[in-house]
Formats: C-alpha cells, structure tokens, sequence
C-alpha cells in the first residue's frame, strides 16, 4: 500500500504513535484527550448502555447490540421498531461503506481491535490533530462547541488572514488548491466517487483532504439529487441560493466550501449558513464591537476553470432557520448536512415548512436508521391537530417554537402537508460521504459523516 507514513499499523504500533502525539500536544490542547484514548470497552447494550460480553443482536435487523431478551423487548417497542428495517438496510451497505473507505491508502491505519474506524489516527498521522488552535486551521474542529473555540474562529475571520497552507497545514501537493495551477477539465468529468474526483482535481490519493471536503462535495451531492446541477457552461450566468442549515463545526473551515465554486461554473452560488451555535457567537462578537460581516468568504475560479462564483453567508439573526412566507424570498434549495434531522426537534419545522412551501430541501445523515428517526407521527399529529402537541413525545424545544410554526402552517395546506409526509423517502448512499466510520458502540451498523443522503421535499427544480 501507498501509504505515506508506512505500512498497515498493527495495534502496538496505532498505541505508540497515539501517545507520542499526546505527549505532545497535551499542555496545549488538553480537551484533545477524548478523541485519541483507545476505545474503552467494547459493544454496549442499546437498551441499558451496560457493556455486552456476549453480544445479542436483534433478530430484524441482526444489527442492533443487546444484553438480554428483555432489553430487546423493551428497546423495540421504545422505538427500534421503527428503526429496524432501516437499520436492516444500513447492514446490508456495509460491504459499500469500507469500499468507500478503502479507496484512500491511509485508512488502513484506522481500524482498532474492536472493528471500528479511528479517524483521530489519521489526524495523528499527518500531525493535524489539535492543530485547529494555531491560528485556526482547518482541522480538529469537530465536535468543538464551546464558547472560545467560537470567539476564536470570530476573531480570526477565513480566508482573509489564512493562505491555503495555513489551513490545511499540509504538504503542498496534498492540498486542493482554489488556484490550481493547472485547472480541472471543463465541464466538470468525474464519475461520483472520490477516486474520480481526486483524478479530475489532480489531488493524489495520498491526500487526507477529503476528510474535510466531504462536506462541499455532500453539497454537491445533495443539490445533484435535487436536480441542480447543471455542468454545461454555456447559456446566461446562472444565479443560485442554496440555504444552508445547522452549521456547527463547518465554520470552522468555511474557505474549503470554495470547492463549490469549481463544481457549479458559470454560476453564482450563494451559501446562505443558520445555525444556533452562530447566532450567539455572534452575538458575543457583537458585544465585544467584532461586526460580523454578512459576506464571510468569496472566492471566483478562473475563466478557464469555469469562472463560477462562491460567496458564504452566515445569517447572525434567528436561532432557527425559518423560511421567509414570501416565495420571491425562497432559496433554490435547502440543505441540511448531518442533521441529526431526527435528534432535533426544532428541525421539524423546517420539513413542514419547505413541505408548503415546496422548496427543494435534501439531508445527510451517518445512515438510513438515524433519518428513520425523523418523528413523522409527530409532525403529521401536530399538522392536524396543531395544538397541544402530541403526548408522549419528548417536548424540548418544542413549545417555543414549533408550536408558534405549527400555528403559521395554513389550514388549506395541511392536507398537502399531511399528503407529503406520507410518502416513502428512501435514503441513497453518498458516495462522497467521509472516508472513515464512527464508533458505533450500540449497534454493527455503520455509519459515516454525510453517509447518506434523503430528499425530504423534492420540490420543482429550476435547472
Ligand atoms: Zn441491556
Ligand atoms: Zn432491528
């Protein structure tokens, strides 16, 4: 194997190299701990989060880890009823998911003893790990949420102090550069895979870079399967709003979005971003006299790589995304990346509402099983019945907001609303999901970063 720091690690080497790299960052970066111990235990119990010796799985799905009957009995009827044919199906990618994962030479230093992916190693492998705290780069911002990884990232804006080396702190040739020197073939000709992509970008595959570009390139993959993407760069320059929702740790490195500028040409592309954890940073910005701009990146390819145009905004004003009710306001798509759709019942709105609406809006998730989540129950009782909310569903969030939605929906759309949310919406592999896979620590499903992909409301794309 082509790998650049060696041959297949084996466990004792995957340990050594772990602790070298924590004696070295660990008086800078202590909060870096969690994600480079080994994994601790081994499988856990869905049901009572107990650790598992003899792994029982459920007879559905052959997926989801329990420690006894009765824990099964119970967790099925607490809602994996729902999830397991999803879950079902998410199995049967596995063999899809480590092909996607394999295609790059250095995550066969990834897997630990328990089957699992450690994506941290390959931070580790080419020295990126806690990096994100010197003058923030690219990298190691995941699952940063805390109040002076925001205030940092507002005091240093992208792209304005930061060159391409500074951000993705790797070797030259490693880096998908904005100003290639020799420019991707025009119109764009890779097939949907990453070896392809890398080959049109002329990127070695030696490359970790699409650990971060898989969140432009799902993008991409979203709008492609709304029926956005056009490649011909002929006709009038065409002009698209793709609303952007939950950001969180992309803010990190917004000026890795400029990819899309390469992959729409003859278009200008505006990335409108909302996400809680915006909104209050930059009400802290505000506070302490930072004005956040309204335009945080732009970047143009050049004429001869197709001449589109990427500019980033980042909405500082609602907590939630809400669309506006004027439809000359609509973007042309919504996307939600990761969403955790259903995690977040304060994303349901936002389905009813590009449901009335019939604006175009997709999602990605780390498997088909974490989209079954989404509370369609919930949703369609709420459309009928608009208030109370529906018992026996947990109600964070939920009086606040999605009531004072719920109340907004129009009478003479529930009916549509209800018609919608009715429909089968099968989830589709995205192929340019993150080449690694997540500890799973309940279940033998897999699941990656923007694994798949759904289209919530399909919408009349505008091509
Ligand atoms: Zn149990
Ligand atoms: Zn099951």
């Amino acid at each position: 194997m082509n790998n650049p720091v060696g041959p297949m690690f084996n466990l004792a080497t995957q340990q050594q190299l772990l602790e070298k790299e924590w004696n070295r960052i660990k008086d800078k970066f202590p909060a870096e701990r969690s994600r480079i111990v080994p994994y601790p235990g081994g499988p856990q119990c869905m049901a009572c989060k107990q650790l598992v010796k003899k792994v029982q799985v459920c007879a559905g799905c052959k997926m989801a880890i329990y420690c006894s009957p009765e824990c099964t009995k119970q967790w099925w009827k607490k809602g994996h009823k729902r999830q397991c044919p999803a879950t079902k199906r998410d199995g049967e990618r596995i063999p899809k998911y480590k092909e996607i994962v394999q295609q790059f030479p250095w995550t066969d230093a990834g897997w630990n003893a328990q089957g699992y992916y450690m994506k941290y190693l390959v931070w580790v492998q080419f020295g990126v790990l806690g990096s994100s705290r010197e003058k923030v780069g690219y990298w190691a911002v995941y699952e940063r949420t805390n109040q002076d990884t925001w205030d940092e990232i507002l005091d240093s804006p992208w792209g304005r102090q930061l060159t391409e080396e500074e951000g993705w702190k790797l070797a030259t040739k490693f880096i998908p550069s904005l100003a290639p020197k020799v420019c991707p073939s025009f119109p764009p000709t890779f097939d949907d895979n990453w070896t392809s992509y890398y080959q049109w970008r002329r990127l070695p595959i030696e490359s970790p870079a699409a650990i971060l570009l898989q969140w432009p390139l799902s993008v991409y993959a979203c709008l492609k399967e709304l029926g956005l993407v056009k490649k011909e760069l002929a006709g009038p320059r065409r002009k698209l709003r793709v609303d952007y929702i939950g950001l969180r740790d992309e803010f990190g490195f917004i000026p890795v979005f400029g990819e899309l500028a390469l992959l729409f040409p003859n278009t200008d592309l505006d990335l409108v971003m909302f996400g809680e954890h915006n909104s209050r940073a930059f009400e802290r910005a505000k506070s302490r006299g930072l004005a956040p701009q309204p335009c945080v990146f732009e970047y143009t390819a050049p004429s001869m790589c197709g001449g589109g145009t990427i500019r980033i905004f980042i909405d500082p004003s609602p907590p939630y995304y809400r669309p506006s009710r004027d439809p000359s306001d609509h973007p042309d798509a919504i996307v939600a990346l990761n969403a955790g759709l259903g995690s977040f019942i304060s994303w349901q709105h936002v389905i009813l509402l590009s449901i009335e609406f019939d604006i175009p809006f997709a999602v990605t998730d780390y498997c088909e099983a974490s989209l079954a989540e989404v509370k369609w129950e919930v949703l369609q009782q709420g459309v009928s019945s608009t208030l109370p909310p529906p018992k026996g569903i947990e109600l964070i969030h939920y009086h606040a907001m999605l009531a004072k939605v719920l109340k907004e929906v129009r009478i003479a759309d529930v009916e549509k609303v209800s018609a919608a949310l009715e429909r089968e919406r099968p989830a589709k592999l995205n192929e340019f999901m993150e080449p690694s896979q997540r500890t799973a620590m309940h279940s033998l499903s897999p699941g990656s970063s923007n694994g798949v992909i759904q289209v919530v409301t399909r919408g009349t794309a505008k091509v």
